[in-house]
């Protein structure tokens, strides 16, 4: 049986595990990461559904260590604005990245492009891969946890003095160590897709708020595509991906008031359950939880791997700040960190938790008077640079 044996051991391959294992790497650190995929992941040739919106503060770490760089300039939806509106209401709120004295406000990208540049750097930095493989048990030790692996050669063991859970929404690390989670469903789904406009979106990101849901229209790197997120009550989001492609067309095109024209489909459709989702308690010992697997937010803010990369970059600072002795972190240290990390996050999370919330209640209220009362802010909103530019920062940072 082999040993393998790492400082950190990260659980999972996305953008939040990846970003991670660079940024330890980076700094000298020993990281395996283990992802259930099969092979390395690529930056693939083909347009991918999955887009995330990424923020200033994500671009700007990504930068940091270089790995925006690796990102192909042809795949960058750089937007400067959004525009915002009320259908039913009329209430309308435009915000520029001039009001907030940035260039851009943010980038839309495929996580499968975003996954394979950081696993190519992660790879470079000596970060060791181990794929295909099924975890069979996890044992936390004084000095050192250890994990039992299936269905890779030699079925190893790995040696580690942290493990991280970045296994997404359903972490099975998390389940293992029986940590409690919140959890509301919205009953309400996120339809997923890619749409080519009649007119150019000239980097604008839209959103409209239904009585449904929220239909946000991001603009990718072509000037005539957008990617799509139309969030809604679960029945009626199957129905519109059970529609023929023409009357899907018709009825997005009718629902975003034909704002760049005519929509049509170029890629296939998915239905993606919408659902919060928090971990009451992020740190068992030697386990620690980022991203997707320690919280879920509604998408209607696009915030969710911002937010999980922001744990990556919290965790790895806080991690950066420790000595060690002869490669050993000090267990005290270490825990005196790992809840520091913890305490911070946290908080950031249930902020984003609660927001998403108020807007989610707000947009779906049907008594007239908050129907007008929202149509109002977004207008009084609108009015004022002050609230703008305080809503940008918080969009823009970890
Ligand atoms: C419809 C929709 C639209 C969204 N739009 C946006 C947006 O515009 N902007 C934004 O910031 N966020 C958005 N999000 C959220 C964003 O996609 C997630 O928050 C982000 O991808 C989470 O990253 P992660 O690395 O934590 O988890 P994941 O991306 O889920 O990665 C988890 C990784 O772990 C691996 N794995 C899972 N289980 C195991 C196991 N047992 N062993 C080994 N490996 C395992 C998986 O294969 C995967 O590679 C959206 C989400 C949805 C549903």
């Amino acid at each position: 049986m082999a040993l393998i044996r790492a400082q950190v051991a990260i659980v999972g391959g996305g953008m939040v595990g990846l970003a991670l294992a660079c940024s330890i790497a980076q700094r000298g650190r020993s990281v395996v990461v283990i992802e259930k995929s099969p092979a390395a992941k690529q930056i693939p040739e083909a347009l991918q559904l999955r887009v995330s919106a990424l923020n200033l503060a994500v671009q700007g770490w990504l930068e940091r260590m270089n790995v925006w760089q690796r990102l192909p300039a042809e795949r960058l939806g750089t937007y400067h604005a959004m525009n915002v509106w009320d259908r039913d209401q009329g209430g309308r709120i435009y915000f520029s990245a001039a009001e907030a004295d940035q260039t851009h406000l943010g980038t839309l990208i495929e996580n499968a492009v975003v996954e394979g540049a950081l696993w190519q750097h992660a790879e470079e930095l000596g970060v060791k891969f181990i794929t295909g493989a099924e975890i069979t048990a996890v044992e936390q030790h004084e000095h050192d946890v250890e994990l039992k692996l299936a269905g890779v050669e030699g079925e190893p063991t790995v040696l580690a003095q942290l493990l991280v859970a970045a296994d997404g929404g359903r972490s099975q690390l998390r389940q293992l160590a029986a940590l409690p989670v919140s959890f509301k469903d919205y009953e309400q789904m996120g339809v997923v897709a890619t749409l080519r406009t009649e007119i150019e979106h000239q980097g604008i990101a839209r959103q409209a708020f239904l009585p449904g849901g929220p239909l946000a229209l991001l603009p990718m790197a072509d000037p005539n595509l957008i990617s799509v997120v139309w969030s809604a009550p679960s029945l009626e989001a199957n129905a519109l991906v059970a529609l023929d492609q023409v009357a899907f067309e018709q009825a997005i095109t009718a629902h975003s008031d034909s704002c760049l024209g005519y929509l049509t489909l170029v890629s296939e459709r998915q239905a993606f359950p919408l659902r919060a989702q928090y971990a009451e308690q992020w740190v068992k010992g030697r386990l620690v939880l980022v991203g997707d697997a320690a919280h879920t937010i509604h998408p209607l803010a696009g915030q969710g791997a911002n937010l999980g990369l922001g744990d990556a970059y919290v965790l790895a600072e806080h991690l950066n700040e420790l000595g060690t002795l002869q490669g050993q972190w000090d267990p005290a240290q270490l825990q005196r960190a790992l809840k520091r990390y913890e305490r911070a996050r946290k908080t950031a999370a249930l902020r984003h938790l609660a927001t998403m919330e108020g807007f989610h209640q707000l947009f779906r209220a049907q008594h007239p008077l908050l129907r007008v009362a929202r149509a109002t802010g977004l207008n009084l909103t609108n009015k004022s640079s002050a609230a703008k530019r305080f809503f940008l920062e918080q969009a823009n940072a970890f």
